[in-house]
């Protein structure tokens, strides 16, 4: 079987977020991109994530097409490959339907910055793609589109797009979007918003690259 232990960390992840909350059912779908092959290896579509083997995960290359594995790969699939294909600095794209995120997706008002660790992740407001049907080309276009050279695009009526260096990272960038999401709502409901300072949110992002973490 190719890439055993990258399917096996695709699992592993998509499993994390049910845990955590950030999907439901088999909504959702997540992927990695192999650095050594260029292989992506992509959740199936609509399976039960906790029934999921090593061979459920489907290898794809960066145009879709399956180079090994029977199940048919995410509908999404075009989603992850348009990602990859646009941005080779990405190895990991995390798609959810996550709850506050999706309710700031859904509405007209600005997904203002004001949870500093959110700050640190993207130093500016995260964007929001405009709705294109789920599953097509279109949605995929535009989502790579509207995400730049970004960590994270919210989805119109729809959901989230994370990616990172690994698919450790891009989960962990869903986390951080979501929560963020969470603060800022619950913050609109007790007063206005403390919008953070722009050049603070620049000097955090800074921050992180350099110092974050073990490296
Ligand atoms: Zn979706």
């Amino acid at each position: 079987m190719l890439l055993k232990k990258e399917r096996e960390m695709v699992i592993k992840i998509a499993l994390k977020a049910q845990q955590m909350g950030l999907i439901s059912l088999t909504f959702g779908n997540f992927s990695l991109r192999d650095p050594a092959t260029g292989h992506i290896c992509i959740t199936p579509s609509g399976m039960d994530y906790e029934e999921l083997e090593p061979a459920d995960i489907v290898v794809v290359d960066e145009q879709g097409k399956t180079i090994e594995g029977d199940r048919k790969p995410s509908i999404e699939t075009p989603l992850h490959t348009t990602v990859y294909r646009k941005r080779k600095d990405v190895g990991g794209v995390v798609h959810t339907h996550s709850v506050f995120a999706t309710a700031w997706a859904s509405c007209d008002v600005e997904f203002t910055l004001v949870a500093a660790e959110l700050a640190a992740l993207v130093a500016e407001p995260v964007k929001t793609a405009p709705y294109r049907r789920m599953g097509s080309v279109e949605l995929a276009e535009t989502v790579a589109e509207t995400l730049e050279d970004k960590s994270a695009v919210l989805m119109s009526n729809h959901g989230l797009l994370t990616v990172g260096p690994d698919i450790k990272t891009a989960f962990a960038n869903a986390v951080i979007v979501e929560e963020a999401a969470k603060i800022t709502f619950y913050a609109k409901m007790l007063g206005r918003l403390k919008e953070m300072d722009p050049d603070e949110c620049q000097v955090l992002r800074q921050w992180i690259v350099e110092r974050y973490g073990q490296k």
